[in-house]
């Protein structure tokens, strides 16, 4: 599918990130929800195809990653910056959980705009200053004593996010063969051979034959049974019977 267009107007920033698998973890998260931009400022050094080795794809977007030495330059051209951290810290920000942050990002792409989603380094985090740069400081909701998430995860929850909120998801592809509901003649006869495979095995011997009958029916009726169902489960009734009758029983 590619970037979707809407999408492209966001950049992924990662401040001083420390381990190149983790890029290589952005990198594939990026790619399964359609972004293609990312900065990284004073990264670890990186080696450009382990990180691929690590993310299985998305050496473009290695390899068109930018560099800077201070997060404040690679904000600078965003309208709207998002940072991101574990803990919603006593200091006054504008807060927002990923699926209102999604949408705002949404919003901002669509009214022509550059987002920048900042996210911080494994060990501390953003910093204070940082997040002073931000004008929305995003926290994925999670267990406070585990509150803090993998870096190349919170990216993948984020950018599902943004994915969702673009809309870019596809349906569901329609099931290769669909095959017609049964008629009610097949249904008819589906519930003969049941029956007569259930007096085969003495089942009505403790069962009255009507409520069980009615209830088979019920469950049939409930899973919408097609052609193809339909003459499966007469099959298996009939091979019931036709296996008693082979074996003398
Ligand atoms: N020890 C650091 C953890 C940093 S995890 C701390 O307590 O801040 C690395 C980055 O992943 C964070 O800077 C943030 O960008 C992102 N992240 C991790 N958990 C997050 C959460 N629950 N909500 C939002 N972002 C999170």
């Amino acid at each position: 599918m590619g970037t979707p267009q809407d999408l492209r107007r966001v950049v992924v920033v990662l401040d001083e990130p420390q381990d190149p698998v983790n890029i290589g973890g952005v990198v594939r998260a990026m790619k399964n929800m359609g972004l293609s931009r990312l900065y990284l400022v004073g990264p670890v050094d990186f080696d450009p195809w382990r990180i691929e080795g690590v993310a299985h794809t998305g050496l473009d977007v290695i390899e068109s990653a930018r560099v800077f030495d201070r997060l404040e330059d690679a904000i600078a051209d965003a309208h709207l910056v998002l940072g991101t951290t574990a803990r919603g810290r006593r200091v006054r920000r504008n807060y927002r959980r990923p699926r209102e942050a999604g949408i705002e990002v949404l919003a901002a792409c669509r009214a022509g705009q550059e987002v920048a989603l900042v996210f911080g380094r494994e060990d501390r985090g953003l910093s204070n200053a940082a997040l002073d740069l931000c004008s929305r400081v995003v926290v994925i909701p999670s267990d406070p004593e585990h509150a803090s998430l993998n870096l190349a995860q919170a990216v993948l929850i984020l950018a599902y996010e943004v994915f969702l909120a673009a809309g870019s998801e596809l349906p569901f592809k329609e099931p290769r063969h669909t095959a017609a509901r049964a008629r009610r003649e097949e249904f008819g006869i589906l519930f003969q051979e049941i029956e007569a495979s259930l007096h085969a095995v003495d089942f009505f011997k403790a069962h009255k034959v009507e409520p069980i009958m009615r209830t088979v029916r019920e469950v049939a009726a409930r899973a919408d049974l097609d052609e193809r169902e339909t003459a499966l489960f007469k099959a298996m009734a009939y091979e019931v019977r036709n296996f008693l009758d082979r074996h003398g029983l």
